[in-house]
């Protein structure tokens, strides 16, 4: 992989210019037509709009709602729903972009799209909750559509949000429309394997990239930042191929063993412990900072982004970078990781899997007929390896970094779609 350095602004001042300064690379090393660069550099309809809820209190208060369409070239529009209080326009929007890219990238039907609502979930009552997510779902029924645009859960919501939004949508159309949404419970529609999906696809780039760098599963080990819902599937699976685990953290508190880890142990204590990791006994407590540049081979970010940067991108020890995560490494990041000679399987593809198998979800949906789990993780395996081959090739082509052959193997299928479309 060579050294392609990414000129970006601040990854503080705007997350949209940070995936522009990507697209901007990919799009002049494979030399992108210029009206289709245009065209992925504006979303295809942005919309906020405001969500008047009466609180348990029984007074009002007015929350900010959003959705980003970016685009529509290769398919109806999907991306998650986000609630937390740094919701806003401009990280929408990013992660709308993101959105396209990953699906064109995972080889689905899919443009991209995101949404969220500016609110703190953990200060809410359910019912509130529940107001507040049939009220955002209200707001946007002429934005969803089993064709045209399919939100998901991302951070702050779960199936049970999806489950209250279908609801809403159902009963605005007359009748069930399963494939509006997906990341539903199983009983109503959801699809068995979605639950473990990114954290499978984690596991299945990182063995994949480790047969390119000759890295073998017995002899390698590994550190997860984040316990949630990518990092403690993301590690269960790894440990299960026979990696050893050596760090994993949370926003509570960050362990570090040398000789290995029990995640089933580190599973079972956070499902007793509120789903954090502090007080886990299994071993030494050190600080979240230290986590990411301790001794490894292969380094999973899985909570949250801007983690990576050029402070500590320096100091990293791993050969090996996943990213369970979305955005986690800052462009600033990238050079330096590139310069270390740090392979770094980017987000779009390393996390493609949970929106990999929300499409195995709408395709059940639309079928009306549902598959094992089994057969939802096979599919899943030939999708993902399919797509790390693409991406593999593609900067081993254009002699990039694998997260600029991720943008050029994504733009590759979108520009075909603007032209064959037409759409102009
Ligand atoms: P989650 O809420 O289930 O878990 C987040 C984890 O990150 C928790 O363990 C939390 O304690 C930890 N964390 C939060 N702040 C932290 C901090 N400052 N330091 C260390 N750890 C911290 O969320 P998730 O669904 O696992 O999502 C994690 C990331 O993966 C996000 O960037 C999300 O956008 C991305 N992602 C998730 C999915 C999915 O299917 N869930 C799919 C694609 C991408």
């Amino acid at each position: 992989m060579s050294t392609n350095t990414v000129k970006a602004p601040n990854a503080h001042d705007s997350m949209f210019e940070a995936v522009l300064a990507r697209l901007d690379v990919a799009a002049k090393l494979m030399n992108l037509s210029d009206e289709v660069t245009q065209i992925l550099r504006n979303p295809k309809k942005e919309v906020k709009v405001s969500l008047p809820v009466v609180m348990d209190n029984g007074k009002i208060q007015v929350f900010e709602g959003y959705r980003t369409i970016h685009s529509t070239h290769l398919g109806p529009s999907k991306g998650g729903i986000r609630y937390a209080m740094d919701v806003n326009a401009d990280e929408v929007k990013a992660l709308a972009a993101w959105m396209s890219f990953k699906c064109a990238v995972a080889n689905l039907p899919y443009g991209g799209a995101k949404g969220g609502i500016k609110c703190d979930p953990r200060n809410l009552s359910v019912n509130e909750l529940e107001r507040l997510s049939r009220s955002y779902a209200k707001a946007m029924k002429d934005i969803f559509g089993v064709n045209k645009d399919i939100p998901a859960p991302d951070m702050g919501t779960s199936g049970r949000e999806m489950a209250w939004m279908l609801d809403e949508f159902n009963k605005i159309m007359g009748e069930d429309c399963p494939g509006v949404i997906t990341g539903k419970p199983v009983a109503i529609g959801g699809s068995l394997g979605r639950d473990a999906a990114t954290g499978r696809g984690v596991m299945v780039n990182t063995l994949a990239a480790m047969k390119k760098m000759g890295m073998k599963v017995n002899e390698v080990s590994a550190v997860v930042q984040g316990f949630g819902n990518v990092g403690s599937h993301a590690a269960r699976l790894l440990h299960e191929k026979g990696i050893k685990i050596v760090g994993i953290g949370d926003h509570t508190a960050s362990f570090y063993n040398e000789k290995g880890i029990d995640i089933k142990a580190a599973l079972e204590f956070a499902a007793k412990n509120n789903r954090v990791l502090k007080g886990f006994k299994g071993a030494t407590e050190i600080s979240a900072d230290q986590l990411l540049i301790s001794k490894c081979d292969v380094l999973v970010p899985a909570a949250l982004q801007n983690v990576i940067t050029e402070e500590n991108a320096p100091k990293i020890q791993a050969k090996l970078i996943v990213e369970g995560a979305n955005g986690p490494t800052t462009p600033e990041a990238d050079p330096i990781i590139n310069e270390k000679k740090i392979v770094c399987v980017p987000d779009i593809l390393a996390n493609s899997g949970g929106v990999t198998v929300s499409y195995f979800e709408w395709v059940q949906n639309k079928a009306g007929y549902y598959w094992s789990e089994d057969e939802v993780n096979a599919k899943h395996d030939i999708k993902m390896e399919l797509a790390f081959e693409q991406v593999w090739n593609s900067a081993s082509t254009y002699k990039t970094s694998m997260r600029i052959g991720a943008y050029i193997s994504a733009l590759q299928k979108i520009e075909q779609g603007v032209k064959l479309k037409g759409s102009f």
